[in-house]
């Protein structure tokens, strides 16, 4: 069985990505949050990249398995 480690690291740093005037509850995780994802959507960092983390090691998990079925 393979074993896989994702992490993803996103850079925020761009104001778009910050709202100090308005906090609203993270779409992840629903605890309220002045940080915004690419689409404005209000979402924690943090969140935004484990969301990323947990599709890709899907991803990458389903490609393991299928190089692994003999033909
Ligand atoms: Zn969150």
């Amino acid at each position: 069985m393979a074993s896989l480690l994702v992490r993803v690291r996103l850079d925020w740093s761009d104001s778009t990505h910050y709202d100090p005037d308005r906090s609203l509850p993270c779409r992840v995780c629903a605890t309220v949050t002045t940080m915004r994802d690419g689409r404005g959507d209000a979402c924690h960092q943090s969140c935004a990249e484990d969301e990323i983390a947990r599709e890709l090691l899907g991803a990458s998990l389903a490609r393991v398995v299928d190089e692994r079925v003999l033909r």
